[in-house]
């Protein structure tokens, strides 16, 4: 089990309804947990807010978010099964976002500043869940992987809208046209 990165087709792919919280389901989950935690170990200056399961290689509608996004200490996370939007609503964001599966480039990506999401839980209790700020924008992050959708899609040909992270920490605007366009890799395309 490892965190795929693009352009790995799984990446690209529609995920499917989970069914049956079974054995395999509750597998599944627990590695997400624990290759976050492991991730992040390898990642002093980030948190790893979230996770969807076609990260991990596997096809399912399932994702992990973080309880605490401000505590690296504080590293639990709830599964969500068959997450969909609601409604997306309120003034649109624009924030920084990264993506386990995208290494090293960050976004600034427009999103909808509050969400109503409905899933399971894991013991298969159906929640509804509002959300604003940060957390609303991990999960509508998070169900795009659910479809196929990174976040370098919403600003594919925005020009000021890519960074990358130097040895310090600091996000840098990267070179559009040098780094991102005709980057192959990064959009999947080999
Ligand atoms: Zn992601």
């Amino acid at each position: 089990m490892k965190i795929i990165t693009t352009p790995d087709r799984c990446l690209r792919e529609k995920s499917e309804k989970v069914r049956v919280i079974d054995e395999e389901i509750r597998k599944v989950i627990a590695d997400m947990r624990k290759l976050s935690t492991d991730w992040e170990a390898d990642h002093p200056y980030e948190l790893s807010a979230a996770m969807a399961a076609p990260q991990i290689g596997v096809l399912k509608r399932i994702i992990i978010i973080r309880d605490d996004m401000e505590d690296k200490k504080n590293a639990t996370f709830t599964a969500l099964i068959n997450p969909e939007v609601i409604r997306a609503e309120g003034k649109t964001v624009t924030d920084y976002e990264g993506c386990l599966s995208v290494p090293s480039i960050y976004g600034k990506v427009p999103r909808a500043s509050k969400v109503k999401i409905k899933a399971k839980l894991e013991d298969g209790t159906e929640v509804r869940i509002k959300a604003t700020g940060e957390l609303a924008r991990t999960l509508l992050h998070e169900i795009d992987h659910l479809d196929g959708i990174l976040f370098i899609d919403h600003i594919k040909g925005v020009k000021d809208a890519f960074y990358e992270m130097n040895d310090n920490g600091d996000l840098v605007p990267v070179d559009y046209e040098e780094k991102i366009a005709g980057n192959k890799q990064l959009w999947g395309e080999e």
